[in-house]
């Protein structure tokens, strides 16, 4: 055990350029302890292949050990060839997934802010990103990835039968709604619940619930609701109409990645899984970019590791009630940005850095920031 003053923080890359990205996240995290002799105990654990190629388990005990006395996880990404052909057993048994509901890490931020130097390099116009800023809260531990029964079957006629249950209660909808309307409070007081009330039975409990906690606890905030088809055209029509978005679990994974090309990149995400705030105040949370393991660019060092930086960011924020440092890591961020360094998915074909090189631009900033 780590004495209580200490933070600790188990750094896992996983698999694909989950560890290339991750490299350069915890460089970041270091920098900033270093500077503000902030006592972080980094503590780096095997995940995914590598770890079952040395352990035989995608999650060996150690990892979980290590991830269960941290006071923050920073995690790369999972997924890609190898990752799939890891035997069912072991695969599901470790699983992304699997950590997500044993930390019931319930509550899922990925926030959308566009930077100007990058307009460019966005799939949509300057103006439709003019002033984009907002949250996504996605649900992460219930819903159609989690619900039972699930499972292909062979059928009499000798037809197969995929099965998937797509599944809500209300505290599970109620408490990530409170997280969004309490994350809409520090911003714009604006929240937007989507969901398939028009088809779903679970999307119409969603929207009902979300409301019933907004009259309750939250009336002064603006709420609307909007159907998920609708909100994926409104995204790339006009997406500076959006604070914070709440939804489902698949919804909020698609719409996000949706969002992403609005910043340039999928690549620039970040995101925090946050546990319930627990009676001693601490909260499990996993800190991860959005993206997966880009098995069409791993290790050729072509990954941009802003989404991992920014989740740092997110870490210092939630985690360390560390908030200035946090909007220091965001500057630094803009700051390398604006003057010229780009990775190849944001450099529109001119010359780029290197996943390592961009790390080495945010740091210099970042050193520039907090000396
Ligand atoms: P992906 O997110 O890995 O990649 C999608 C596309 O975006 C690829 O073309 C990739 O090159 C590009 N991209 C992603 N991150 C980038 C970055 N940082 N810099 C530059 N380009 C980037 O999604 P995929 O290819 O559909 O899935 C690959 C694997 O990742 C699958 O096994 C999937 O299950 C897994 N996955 C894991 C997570 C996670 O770990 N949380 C999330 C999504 C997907």
């Amino acid at each position: 055990m780590t004495r209580p003053d200490i933070r600790s923080v188990a750094v896992i890359g996983g698999d694909g350029i989950g560890l290339e990205v991750t490299a350069q996240g915890r460089r970041i995290l270091e920098l900033v302890a270093e500077k503000r002799s902030l006592p972080v105990k980094l503590v780096d654990v095997d995940y995914g292949v590598d770890a079952y190629k040395a352990h035989g388990e995608v999650l060996p005990d150690l990892t979980r050990r290590a991830m269960r006395d941290a006071d923050a996880i920073l995690f790369g990404a999972t997924g890609g060839p190898a990752f799939d052909a890891i035997p069912a057993q072991a695969r599901k048994a470790g699983s992304l997934l699997v950590v997500r509901r044993d930390f019931n890490l319930f509550a899922n931020l990925r926030p959308v802010k566009v930077m100007p130097a990058l307009y460019e390099a966005s799939s949509l116009k300057q103006r439709v990103l003019e002033g984009l800023d907002m949250v996504i809260v996605r649900e992460l531990v219930g819903g159609v990835y989690f619900g039972e029964p699930r499972g292909i079957e062979t059928l009499p006629d000798g037809e197969r039968r995929g099965v998937n249950t797509h599944a809500y209660t209300s505290t599970q909808i109620r408490r990530v709604a409170h997280v969004a309307f309490e994350l809409a409070r520090t911003r714009k007081g604006r929240v937007c619940s989507v969901a398939k009330e028009n088809v779903m039975e679970a999307g119409r409990l969603w929207r009902e619930e979300v409301q019933a906690v907004h009259d309750a606890d939250y009336a002064d905030l603006e709420l609307t609701h909007m159907l998920a088809d609708n909100c994926a055209m409104q995204l790339v029509r006009a997406p500076a109409q959006f604070d914070v978005i709440v939804t489902d679990n698949l919804f909020g994974d698609i719409l996000s990645d949706c969002a992403a090309m609005a910043t340039g990149s999928l690549g620039m995400l970040p995101s925090a899984s946050l546990g319930p705030v627990e009676d001693d105040g601490r909260r499990a949370a996993l800190y991860e970019p959005v993206h997966g393991s880009a098995p069409d660019i791993a290790g050729k060092e072509l990954a941009n590791p802003i989404g991992s930086i920014l989740s740092v960011a997110m870490m210092l924020r939630f985690s360390f009630g560390m908030g200035k440092e946090a909007d220091l890591i965001e500057r630094a961020i803009s700051d390398a940005v604006a003057s010229g360094a780009r990775t190849a998915d944001i450099a529109n074909g001119s010359r780029h850095l290197s996943t390592a090189e961009m790390g080495d631009a945010v740091a210099s900033k970042l050193t520039a920031l907090l000396n």
